[in-house]
């Protein structure tokens, strides 16, 4: 039967398919032992299994299995708002909706701000399911740099000189960066926040990973450089510090659009997974989150020591690597002759060795960085850590024969 004639939209052409995504199913294929650093997700150790449980088993009731308020439950809400204000982006009821985790988030704000053509500036690299969003309906993408301090944002203005256009969204990753690690600093912040206001730009503040911070101070978000700003569009998920699987996140908007965004996510879902609210508002309600975030980011940082440690070992100049104060990833670059490696054609060699990370070029929109890949930490640990660093060794010295 051919296909060749449906009645596609012009968007189905856009829709290409996650590189991140495709890597991990085909490693979900693998039967051999394999040190898993390409996933970003938090260890089995890292999900509070029996709390969890225990929730499921003793508080779901009917008013948990039939349709919820597109908004969010009122119980996650409320929850989710006293427990904000304990930190430093203490937020209000009337600015956040309940989303299906981060990528809904971010579809939304894309559905709201992104026409097609529209300039979005992105890093480079960056969580390209996030780009691709923006791609996918229609944006022009513009890859800035990023370094040490995150985004170059000093390099933006003759960056979107070039293209001629005035950009209408900034789609940045400030703390931890998936998956360079690095953290926006706060120079920058109020720098890009400047620039946001010049172009008449809305930030789209991806920030899974903020609460992850195991090493050093806390940073100023955007919304406690520029409170209450329309431009802001904070997208936000439980799904690195509880549980991916639940798909529970949240936008943390300006209360002027708040009501946008409840439209535009009705005709998506009508109301997020209402059992899985339930849930994490009763994790939270028994106090159960800020031990939680104390005793992951503990383990996340004795895991972040092992794998830098590991690689200095191991291979030493051979590469250079980012050593974040939070999240999930380091970003690996090789060095000297090992630059003449492609990190997607290493994948199959390591692969084969029994190590797994994502090449670089996933995290472009552009096919940029086979000299770089992306190492997960967080899901390993420290011997297995160790393992998968000399498994990684014995690939990089096997691709070097060839
Ligand atoms: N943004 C970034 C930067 C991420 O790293 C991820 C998850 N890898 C997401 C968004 C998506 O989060 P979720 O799984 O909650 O949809």
């Amino acid at each position: 039967m051919s296909v060749i004639n449906l009645p596609y939209a012009a968007r189905a052409a856009r829709l290409t398919g996650s590189v991140i995504d495709s890597s991990t199913s085909l490693l979900a294929a693998q039967t051999h032992d394999i040190v898993r650093f390409a996933m970003g997700s938090p260890s089995d150790e890292a999900v509070p299994l029996e709390v969890l449980r225990d929730i499921a088993a003793s508080q779901l009731d009917h008013s948990s299995f039939t349709y919820g308020a597109t908004e969010g439950e009122p119980a996650l809400l409320e929850q989710l708002v006293s427990y904000l204000a304990t930190l430093s982006e203490p937020t209000s009821l009337d600015r956040i909706t309940i989303t299906a985790g981060g990528m809904q988030g971010l579809d939304l704000a894309c559905k709201i701000f992104v026409d097609p053509d529209d300039l979005v500036i992105i890093e480079g690299p960056t969580y390209t399911n996030g780009s691709a969003t923006a791609a996918s309906y229609g944006a022009d993408l513009l890859e800035a740099p990023v370094d040490e301090n995150g985004l170059i944002v000093e390099a933006l203005p003759d960056l979107v000189r070039g293209t001629g256009k005035t950009p209408k969204a900034i789609y940045v990753i400030p703390n931890f960066q998936n998956p360079s690690g690095t953290t926006l600093s706060a120079g920058r912040r109020e720098h890009l926040l400047e620039l946001a206001h010049q172009w008449n730009a809305v930030i789209i503040d991806d920030d899974p990973y903020g609460l992850l911070r195991f090493a050093g101070e806390d940073l100023p978000s955007f919304q406690s450089l520029s409170p209450a700003d329309p431009l802001l569009f904070s997208v936000r998920t439980f799904s690195k510090i509880l549980s991916p699987g639940l798909r529970v996140g949240w936008v943390d908007t300006d209360p002027s659009i708040r009501q946008l965004v409840i439209n535009a996510k009705q005709s998506m879902d009508t109301c997020t997974n209402v059992p899985a609210q339930h849930m994490v508002a009763e994790f939270i309600r028994r106090g159960g989150l800020s031990d939680h975030l104390t005793m992951i980011r503990s383990q996340y940082l004795e895991r972040k020591i092992a794998m830098t440690d590991s690689l200095q070992r191991h291979l030493g100049d051979r590469v250079t690597m980012t050593d974040p104060d939070g999240g999930f990833f380091l970003w690996v670059t090789l060095q000297g002759e090992d630059r003449l490696t492609s990190t997607s054609a290493l994948f199959e060699t390591a692969l084969a060795e029994g190590v797994a990370f994502i090449p670089g070029p996933a995290f472009s929109s552009t096919s940029r960085y086979d000299d770089s890949l992306r190492l997960c930490f967080a899901s390993t640990s420290p011997d297995r850590i160790e393992e998968g660093v000399k498994r990684l060794t014995r690939a990089l010295d096997l691709a070097r024969m060839l």
